[in-house]
């Protein structure tokens, strides 16, 4: 059998700030339709290189191939184009309206008819349906993220990278997050999420964990259960 495609595949990635580096040759895939999870501490270098993967960090050494397309030098409008949409910690423009916000990401890739798109995602998403006219200031922590989706989710991508959608959200909302990647993953969307909980492994189908900006693990859920020093540093178990 010939291997299974990648829809996205990043090699030996070096990347950093100045004079500091920051990634050592990292090395991940996402295959079509899987949820890979990007695990690491604080300043373990998840955003840099969810940066690089979507083109606001330069790649120093290295090869990043999106689609079948090598993108490493690619600019990140043209990434996007591709089919790779990245969702920060942030996710919206706070002083925007929830309608206004779904456009925004509609139309980052002149989407046909970005208002037929914005009433898809309020099918997904109703509560934004009634606060459509609202800013997204005025959304609590939980709904703000559930707009970040589906601005991101907007421009139709084929891979939704995602840093810390956990950030700032209480445990309850963080389930609900969850519950909303998970479906979205059934609806054939692939996802890489960057995050620090590790609640997320419930809907991965694969986990890479970064450390010192270097990939210290890479595989199933129940492979990085199997493995003593990361059980013991993840799970808190002997
Ligand atoms: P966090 O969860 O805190 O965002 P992270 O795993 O995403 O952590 P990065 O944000 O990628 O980690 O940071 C990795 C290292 O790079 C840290 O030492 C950080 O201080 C440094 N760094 C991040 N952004 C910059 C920047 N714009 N300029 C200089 N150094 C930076």
């Amino acid at each position: 059998m010939p291997p299974e495609p990648q829809l996205l595949q990043a090699r030996h990635i070096d990347a950093g700030y100045g004079t500091m580096q920051v990634l050592w040759g990292v090395d991940l895939d996402v295959r079509p339709g899987e949820t890979v999870l990007l695990l690491g501490a604080n300043g373990a270098g998840k955003t840099t290189f969810l940066k690089s993967l979507v083109g606001l960090v330069p790649v120093r050494q290295g090869r990043i191939d999106l689609a079948g397309t090598e993108v490493t030098h690619m600019r990140s409008s043209d990434r996007m184009r591709l089919g790779v949409t990245y969702m920060s910690e942030l996710g919206v423009f706070p002083d925007l309206s929830i309608e206004e916000n779904i456009r925004v990401g509609a139309q980052a890739l002149g989407h046909p008819d970005p208002g037929a798109r914005v009433d898809e995602l309020y099918g997904l998403f109703p509560v934004l349906r009634e606060k459509r006219r609202a800013a997204a200031s005025s959304l609590s922590g939980g709904q703000r993220k559930m707009l970040g989706i589906a601005k991101a989710l907007a421009a139709e991508p084929k891979l939704l990278v995602m840093d810390e959608p956990s950030a700032g959200l209480s445990p309850l909302f963080v389930k609900e997050v969850i519950r909303i990647l998970g479906d979205l993953s059934q609806h054939g969307i692939s996802l890489l999420i960057a995050e620090q909980n590790i609640s997320f492994l419930e809907i991965a189908t694969r986990v890479f964990v970064l450390e010192g900006g270097r990939i210290r693990f890479s595989g199933t859920v129940a492979e990085m259960s199997d493995n003593d020093a990361l059980r013991r540093a993840y799970f808190g178990l002997k």
